[in-house]
């Protein structure tokens, strides 16, 4: 097969869609006022912002109040935890609760706050037991953070129990569903959802763009303090451009995702089917409560990053762990925290395809991929050493 451009790495980041750009260049250019400022140009900005709220908030079954506009997934994580121990702490609840496999924005975030943490252990399919959580939470827990949908491996918790068990508990729960916006329905009233990350680029948005959802009666501490922006909690010039271009992908996102669902993941099942075919490989992750776009395979005595440039020989991008711990030697902590090897961690491929994905990148992906491995295979000192076990 003649040489492609595959794009599989939608997980780390997508481009900018055609009717996203359309709705943001008025703002790029013509429509710069300032959202504060109370002559037109200014006030036409504000209703834009205005207006892209009111759809980011249909689009999760929010109240428009409710949603805050950040610069991306990692400032709301951070906002969530960090503006809501700030809350709590002096009224004696600064113990944290989240999962081990959370992203490094949440994580890192939780260490750094050097609050009392409890990390809800996942199973081998990445999934989170509700009971655990239930048996984490303390009289001084703050907050409950558990991800919706995990980056690495796509499992899918069950979200609704989670935040059931947090309600009864009297905890706050936030969830980062960075990657669930756009792939699986979300109701933030209807599941008892507190607070919920989002962000524009993993949903054909710009880069620097997200929001936290937050109810009105726990809203944290703020994080970035400044001008009355954002109802005075989030300060900061807008990024109109941006936040006109958020509010239009995830209303389109939100509207196409029972024919996404359908339509990618019988393209991720035949790249699992075809991949799992190769010699000592293995699925990571649950194969049913699975982001739509997500395959995650490990395969012995191959490295990852070696995959990965091979790959990117052949025209296709993928991911060997997330994004931000490529380019650094340690094994990912989410296919740590689901039991593998370090070995076995460093040789997994996570390709993350989209409703743009066609049947021909499959065939493409599913014809290089087995060769490429076997030729790393074939100069493996650790495979050869495997085959003689
Ligand atoms: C990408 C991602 C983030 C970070 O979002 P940014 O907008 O890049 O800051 C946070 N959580 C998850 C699960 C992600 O996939």
């Amino acid at each position: 097969m003649d040489k492609r451009f595959v794009y599989a790495d939608n997980a780390a980041t997508t481009h900018v869609s055609s009717e996203v750009l359309e709705a943001m260049l008025p703002f790029l250019q013509n429509e710069y006022g300032n959202p504060s400022s109370i002559y037109a140009l200014g006030r036409r900005a504000q209703k834009a912002v205005e207006e892209a709220r009111a759809k980011v908030a249909a689009a999760i079954g929010a109240k428009k109040g409710e949603i805050f506009f950040t610069s991306g997934g990692s400032e709301a994580d951070n906002w969530a935890v960090k503006g809501t121990l700030a809350r709590l702490a002096p009224k004696g609840k600064n113990h944290v609760v989240t999962s081990v496999f959370e992203h490094h924005a949440l994580l890192h975030t939780v260490e750094h706050s050097g609050c009392p943490c409890t990390y809800v252990p996942v199973d081998s399919k990445g999934l989170v037991d509700p009971a655990q959580v239930r048996a984490a939470i303390r009289p001084d827990t703050a907050i409950v953070s558990i991800m919706f949908a995990n980056n690495e491996i796509g499992t899918i918790q069950p979200i609704e129990e989670i935040a059931a068990v947090c309600r009864e508990a009297g905890v706050l729960f936030h969830t980062d569903a960075v990657q669930a916006a756009g792939n699986v329905e979300i109701d933030v009233e209807r599941m008892g959802i507190d607070m919920l990350s989002l962000s524009g680029h993993k949903i054909h948005a710009p880069k620097g763009v997200g929001a936290l959802y937050c109810k009105r009666r726990c809203l944290p501490q703020n994080l970035i303090d400044g001008g009355g922006q954002e109802g005075g909690h989030r300060a900061g010039t807008e990024n109109t451009a941006g936040i006109v271009g958020f509010g239009r992908a995830i209303e389109l996102a939100a509207a196409g995702i029972p024919e996404k669902v359908r339509q990618v993941s019988r393209l991720r099942d035949q790249l699992i089917s075809g991949l799992t075919q190769v010699e000592a490989s293995r699925l990571n992750g649950d194969p049913v409560k699975r982001l739509c776009g997500n395959v995650n395979i490990s395969f012995e005595g191959v490295e990852g990053e070696s995959l990965l440039l091979m790959l990117d020989n052949r025209g296709i991008c993928a991911s060997s762990g997330s994004a931000c711990t490529s380019g650094s030697l340690d094994p990912s902590h989410v296919l740590l925290a689901i039991g593998l090897s370090h070995e076995v961690a460093h040789g997994s491929l996570r390709l993350s395809i989209s409703e743009e994905t066609t049947e021909e990148d499959v065939a493409y992906i599913l014809e290089n991929v087995p060769p490429i491995v076997e030729r790393l295979r074939a100069m493996s000192p650790l495979w050869e050493r495997l085959q003689k076990n």
